[in-house]
């Protein structure tokens, strides 16, 4: 059954302000940022599925080397585990929004890990395992599939591309093997950690390189094709939105991600707050709030003074919070995270009582057609561009 959202009075003001998506036979595609008029609400959170520091072996092994570990955040980092996702689902299936619905973590994996058994330095290619594949060495998660394949099920967890490796792989084609990089990674390597950012950025991102440049149009293809192809033999579908390592996209990322079947990308904190459609017809949405308790404290009145701020803008409020706050094995972050998590979701729900929790898709939906859909219903919300003005794309007659 199909279902609209709001009063007969404020479904009448919504066909007002909501523009036709076609007029005539004729597709219309705006040229300015999207409104929408009722607070929406994302979670985004990169780096699943990337392993770190080995857990407490692995820590040790560092540690025998004489690399200092215990003064950085990812220091901790390790890789998330069955108990830590299903800790995260639980609390996430308490919410509800204004329809009832449950928050949705949009979760951008990295769909390929070092396989660190045939990996050596240098190398002419580096040896990966796809994500579908079991974990690399002795890395081991029991049931972690299952878990996230329960969340995706509940309608709690969306699973999108984060890339293939996230650091960039012609950083590490390039070393030498007295180079003291190398020394360092082979290091790393031999403990089944494939990078710790922090103490090497000239390892850079996956389409960036540390001294400031993107990587060719064909390179960032040939990877992004390949972590696509990896995310469907994990998940079973193709994903529909990416967020670039680093934030570091360009337009070539972007053409190639359209090439690929995407149709949103996600961008950093920082930058204009409305969504938008690009050339290649790819929604861009924008982070709003970080939310990141093992790296700072949260205060939670100022992030809803953010929060109260977009939605007076018509921005949907999307909070970025990354997998290493729900990791346990190494420190717990998972508790004061999922503690302080909880403590916001309900003082928005509080204070907004008409918002809706929504994902990359239901965002697309909604900027495309007006409605977006749940396991309940279809739903609209009144959507506006915000100077109403409109051209024909290319091609369009
Ligand atoms: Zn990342």
């Amino acid at each position: 059954m199909n279902r609209i959202v709001g009063s007969s009075s404020s479904i009448s003001k919504q066909a007002q302000i909501v523009n036709p998506f076609r007029i005539g036979s004729n597709f219309l595609r705006p040229t300015r940022k999207l409104k929408f008029e009722r607070p929406l609400v994302a979670l985004q959170s990169d780096d699943w599925g990337r392993v770190g520091i080995c857990d407490r072996q692995g820590w040790d092994r560092l540690r025998a080397t004489g690399i200092n570990l215990g003064t950085h955040p990812y220091d901790f980092y390790s890789l998330e585990t069955a108990d830590d996702v299903t800790a995260l689902r639980e609390m996430l299936k308490k919410h509800r929004d204004s329809i009832r619905r449950s928050p949705c973590l949009v979760m951008n994996f990295i769909t390929a890990n070092i396989d660190f058994e045939k990996a050596t330095i240098p190398c002419r290619e580096i040896p990966l395992r796809p994500l579908s594949a079991d974990l690399p060495g002795s890395w081991s998660r029991p049931g972690l599939f299952e878990s996230l394949r329960a969340g995706i099920a509940d309608g709690v967890f969306y699973p999108a591309l984060h890339g293939l490796t996230h650091f960039c792989s012609r950083s590490v084609l390039g070393l030498e093997q007295r180079e003291a990089k190398a020394e360092l990674l082979q290091k790393l390597w031999e403990a089944e950690t494939p990078y710790i950012y922090s103490r090497m950025p000239w390892i850079g991102y996956e389409n960036y390189t540390s001294d400031g440049r993107f990587l060719p149009g064909h390179d960032q293809m040939a990877a992004i094709k390949r972590a696509a192809d990896n995310f469907q033999e994990a998940f079973g579908f193709r994903a529909f939105s990416a967020c670039a390592p680093g934030y570091r996209a360009n337009c070539d990322t972007h053409a190639s991600w359209a090439r690929s079947g995407f149709r949103v990308a996600q961008n950093g904190p920082g930058h204009p707050l409305l969504p938008h459609f690009d050339k290649h017809e790819i929604l861009h949405v924008y982070r709003v709030i970080d939310f990141e308790p093992s790296h700072s404290a949260i205060d939670l009145d100022r992030l809803l003074r953010v929060a109260s701020e977009c939605f007076r803008r018509g921005a949907p409020l999307i909070i970025s919070i990354h997998s290493i706050n729900f990791h346990s094995t190494l420190k717990d972050f998972r508790t004061p995270t999922l503690q302080m998590l909880n403590v916001f979701l309900s003082a928005l729900e509080r204070r907004h009582p008409d918002l809706l929790y929504v994902h990359d898709r239901d965002l697309y939906d909604i900027a495309t057609s007006g409605t977006y859909r749940t396991t309940e219903g279809t739903y609209a919300v009144a959507t506006e561009y915000a100077h109403n003005v409109w051209l024909k794309p290319a091609g369009a007659h």
